[in-house]
């Protein structure tokens, strides 16, 4: 049987409420959990203020919650764990792992500009190590990871732990929280792949364990791009049983989860209407769900 020391997670950004790609995302990173009989979490990563909408957490928690995606353990907030990322900083500046930089995004652009360099297939820039030998730079500044393996190096560079405003990035509280939350499992978008090479090195640096990913494709528009909060695609409706089945379903059809048992009771069909479909119906299918996932899927 499975072992039982599976521990799981979803990390939504309070960008805004869950869409089709991010339900998706979470049923699948729920799947995997139940279908390991492991623990699924939830994190609310709302590090970058300006980006959070007031109440989008509430709402998110709502939608899993309609949607029976229950989650273990309490609910942590990443702009309640400054003081874990912070010691986790020091930790490398010990160990002299990351330095000082003032460089702005202009300057890195001019420096990479006069050495012919061009920025990466996302658009994104390279960072030339310009700081790297600088003594004693003093806050306000960035505080960069020494990359020294070549390869992470020169498809990523020496990317930002804390920014020069003090806030802490994606990628540093990521690492830490899934390690002192004790995730084995990461179970998240294709969209955020790229990070996974940073987070192996960075997890490398403050030796913490690798756990095992696993990337979902993304849900994509008429226009072949990513559904994304910020471009305000549309938040899936589940107020009622029968919204959430729709939903579930939907998520589900992405998923490549085939089980005829998991459309048969189709939530617009005229055999099922709104009182027939209520919360045990959402029990009973993420049930077969699970089933289904675990006979067919189980890959990590
Ligand atoms: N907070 C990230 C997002 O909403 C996901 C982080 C992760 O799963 O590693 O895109």
């Amino acid at each position: 049987m499975f072992k039982t020391e599976y521990r799981g997670r979803f990390a939504p950004s309070p960008t805004g409420a869950l869409h089709a790609g991010s339900l998706a995302t979470a049923l699948g990173s729920w799947l995997n959990a139940r279908a390991h009989q492991g623990k699924w979490l939830l994190r609310i990563e709302d590090l970058d203020l300006p980006r959070c909408v007031p109440g989008a957490d509430k709402i998110i928690i709502q939608q899993l919650h309609n949607c029976g995606l229950h989650w273990d353990e309490e609910i942590e907030y990443q702009s309640k764990r400054s003081h874990f990322y912070e010691s986790a900083l020091n930790q490398l500046l010990q160990e002299k792992k990351t330095y000082g930089c003032r460089c702005t995004r202009k300057q890195i652009e001019d420096q990479l500009l006069r050495l012919g360099k061009k920025k990466d297939r996302h658009g994104e820039l390279v960072y030339p190590r310009s700081c790297r030998n600088l003594k004693d730079v003093t806050e306000p500044c960035a505080w960069r990871l020494l990359v020294t393996d070549p390869e992470i190096e020169s498809s990523v560079g020496d990317f930002v732990l804390r920014r020069s405003d003090r806030v802490f990035t994606y990628q540093l509280a990521v690492v830490v929280d899934d390690y002192l939350q004790g995730i084995t499992h990461i179970v998240r978008g294709e969209d955020l792949l790229d990070n996974t090479a940073r987070q192996i090195y960075l997890q490398k640096q403050l030796n913490y364990p690798q756990p095992h990913y696993l990337h979902l494709p993304l849900v994509r528009d008429g226009n072949n791009e990513k559904l994304s909060k910020q471009t305000n695609a549309t938040a899936i409706a589940c107020n009622t049983p029968g919204e959430a089945l729709e939903a579930l379903q939907a998520a589900a059809k992405h998923l490549g989860l085939d089980e005829p048992e998991l459309f048969k009771n189709r939530a617009n069909s005229t055999q099922a209407s709104e009182s027939t479909i209520n919360e045990s119906t959402i029990t009973q299918w993420l049930e077969t769900a699970v089933e289904h996932y675990r006979k067919t899927r189980l890959s990590i």
